[in-house]
């Protein structure tokens, strides 16, 4: 309790991040003059959590369950992330994918409080005035995206601000950073999707999108003002479109404590998803081949990560590139391929043009891995051809939101009679199939960033490697426990997310330390220091 200045009355019950609600007890009530403004019984923040989770419960639609939630975190911000910790795995959905990607859409006309911040194209000249009216200085993780690729739904401009706000409330809820350390962000530069432009209801700037050197330079004056006002802060791209998202992340990832979590955070999760799937298949990760379906941000960044990590095992570069195929709309990754994206062209190689299944059956990819945008790419033949090709193929339908999903988990395990292990972007239920019980992995991201995001900001890292990325991928595998590969698990359940989370981050910061990137100093005890970081949300 602060003694010297309480907030009292109304202002106490308002205040979201120390309002206990009806848990405020007789002191507390005595000191806050709550006395009279609330109902006279004390509950428990248990009973209090309870009533809650059944009132969440009582909404039908996922959308209105969505909304109850940012009116808990916007009243009771503790209570709101002790219900998110303790039922994961039902809640997380609501405030993420696939949820998130409804609420986006539909964000300007559910409207009814701003949160975070909107940094526009009007603002050029003046960001760090702007940033400066944060109410909190000691921000350690901003999370900003420009709204133009969002998940799989393309361009949703300022409605975009749904997904910063979505992934900071996980690394509160799974990595333990304090939310008054987290700050999202609308980079507003306009938008292009012409009904927002026509819609009444639209909050965002209503003029299309600011590119070339406009867009760059404002991105820059947004990077130095960062580093400005919140000089410890770490940066996560999110969802900018392909070509942007690179452009950023080759420029600022060396100079800016910042990464791009559809490139990079994407691709720690699918090598850790491959590496456990290995002690499934019982295959040899550097002997392995790996066809992608896509070749945009997220592939690509997987397969970069992939390299990393067979050049780990002993592959040159090139052997490492020889393994990862590409297929995207117009067939195989050749040599000969026009019109492809620089990100592209370590992976086109010295082959005949095939079509998709032609090439599964030719080069005979023992994993294979979806991020399309694409709902229904992995049809039948493409799973049969998988299936002809091994014992135990690997698949991953990475598509968000589950609309969009490749193929669906029941479509997988039935077409590939059940010798499938099957992971996916947006979760799926356990599946039932000839009497055999399966359950999906959910390859989601929230596996990895959160975890690198805690130990880079305890260890003061100066940059974030691709090497991070793999120490946290390894980890992860590591983490997945034999009881889970039993049931055809390639990730850890949900629920053991914040030992998942604080074992990273140990990974990431003595790796950090290891390199000499660090700002702090290795303390005697990492493990302790690492734990006094995570935040709870008891009171
Ligand atoms: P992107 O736009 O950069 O790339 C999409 C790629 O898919 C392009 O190469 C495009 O040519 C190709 N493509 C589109 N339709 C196709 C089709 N019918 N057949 C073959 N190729 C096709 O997008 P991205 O950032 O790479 O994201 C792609 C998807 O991956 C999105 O749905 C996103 O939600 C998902 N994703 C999932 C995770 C995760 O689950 N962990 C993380 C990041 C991205």
């Amino acid at each position: 309790m602060n003694k010297k200045k309480p907030l009292t009355g109304f202002l106490a019950l308002n205040s979201a991040s120390t309002n206990k609600g009806t848990a405020f007890t007789k002191e507390e009530r005595e000191y806050h003059k709550l006395r009279g403004l609330l109902p006279p019984r004390i509950v428990s923040p248990e009973i209090q959590a309870e009533r809650t989770i059944k009132n969440l419960r009582r909404k039908k639609d996922d959308i209105d369950k969505y909304i109850f939630l940012t009116a808990l975190q916007a009243r009771n911000e503790r209570l709101f992330y002790k219900l998110v910790i303790d039922h994961i795995e039902e809640v997380m959905p609501l405030i993420y994918t696939p949820t998130v990607g409804q609420a986006c859409k539909e964000y300007a006309h559910m409207f009814r409080r701003p949160r975070g911040m909107y940094i526009t194209a009007e603002d050029k000249g003046e960001i760090k005035g702007v940033l400066e009216n944060w109410p909190y200085k000691d921000i350690k993780v901003i999370v900003v995206t420009d709204g133009e690729r969002i998940l799989g739904l393309g361009d949703l401009g300022a409605n975009g601000i749904g997904i910063p706000i979505g992934k900071l409330a996980l690394y509160v809820s799974c990595a333990g950073i304090p939310p008054q350390q987290c700050l999202p962000i609308m980079l507003d530069v306009g938008t292009n999707n012409v009904e927002y432009l026509h819609d009444p209801f639209y909050l965002g700037l209503t003029q299309t999108r600011l590119t070339g050197d406009a867009y760059y330079e404002l991105v820059d004056e947004f990077m130095q003002a960062v580093d400005e006002v919140f000089p410890k802060a770490l940066i996560q791209f999110e969802d900018f479109l392909t070509p942007n998202a690179y452009a950023l992340l080759n420029k600022y990832r060396h100079k800016q404590l910042c990464f791009n979590d559809d490139i990079q955070g994407t691709a720690g999760v699918a090598l850790a998803g491959v590496y456990a799937s290995t002690r499934i298949s019982g295959l040899n990760f550097k002997d392995m081949r790996i066809m992608f379906l896509g070749a945009g941000s997220a592939a690509t960044g997987i397969a970069d990560l992939l390299c990393h990590a067979l050049q780990r095992e002993g592959l040159s570069e090139n052997e490492a590139r020889k393994r990862l195929w590409f297929v995207d709309i117009e067939g195989l990754l050749v040599k000969d391929r026009k019109n492809l994206l620089p990100h592209n062209e370590p992976y086109m190689h010295e082959h005949e043009p095939l079509g998709f299944v032609d090439a599964i059956k030719e080069i005979r990819p023992q994993v294979l891995i979806g991020a399309t945008g694409a709902p229904n790419t992995f049809n039948r033949s493409v799973i049969e051809a998988m299936s002809n090709a091994n014992k135990r193929p690997t698949i991953f339908a990475l598509s968000n939101p589950t609309s969009r999903a490749e193929c669906t988990a029941m479509e997988a395990y039935e077409w590939s009679n059940g010798k499938v292990i099957f992971a996916s972007g947006s979760p799926f239920p356990p599946v039932e199939y000839n009497g055999e019980i399966y359950t999906p992995g959910q390859g989601n991201n929230v596996y990895i960033f959160p975890g690198i995001g805690l130990g880079t900001i305890v260890s003061e890292s100066l940059s974030i490697t691709e090497d991070m990325f793999f120490v946290a991928a390894r980890t992860l595998a590591d983490q997945v426990s034999q009881n889970d590969l039993d049931k055809g698990m390639i990730y850890p359940p949900l629920s053991n997310i914040r030992e998942v989370s604080y074992n990273i981050a140990l990974a990431v910061a003595e790796n950090a330390y290891k390199t000499g990137i660090t700002k702090a100093k290795r303390p005697k005890n990492l493990e302790q220091n690492i734990r006094d970081h995570m935040y709870s949300p008891d009171y």
